[in-house]
């Protein structure tokens, strides 16, 4: 039992100075500024909560999904994950004839190289 005891975390809690949020819409906006900024600099004052900020704000994270919106593609449009099975070195995919998204082949119960495949979303 010593080691569950070394394990244990005494979480302490605490409330950093920040800006209020003064709309009923922009929590999801607030949260995402005020983790990045933590993780960041491990204070969330300079976030700020006016309408004009969140609307920059919104744009800048609509502006980074976008950016990284490629890496997406290279997921399995079934499990939504790069590897099924992280031991196996070889991943069979099958590409989905019309929206070119990729699937493993049993996540797509995918039999045959003959037949085209389309995923659930597009069928
Ligand atoms: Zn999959
Ligand atoms: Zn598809």
């Amino acid at each position: 039992m010593k080691g569950k005891e070394e394990s244990r975390v005494d979480w302490k809690m605490e409330t950093l100075p920040h800006s209020k949020q003064m709309d009923s819409s922009s929590c999801g906006v607030l949260v995402l500024k005020f983790a990045k900024h933590y993780l960041m600099s491990g204070e969330v004052t300079r976030v700020l909560s006016t309408p004009e900020a969140i609307g920059l704000q919104r744009t800048e994270i609509a502006c980074e999904l976008l950016e990284h919106q490629s890496n997406a593609d290279d997921y399995c449009v079934v499990c939504s994950m790069l590897e099924a099975d992280p031991e196996s070195s070889m991943i069979e995919m099958v590409q989905c004839e019309f929206c070119l998204r990729w699937a493993h082949f049993g996540c797509a119960q995918y039999e045959s190289s003959l037949v085209k495949y389309l995923c659930d979303k597009c069928a």
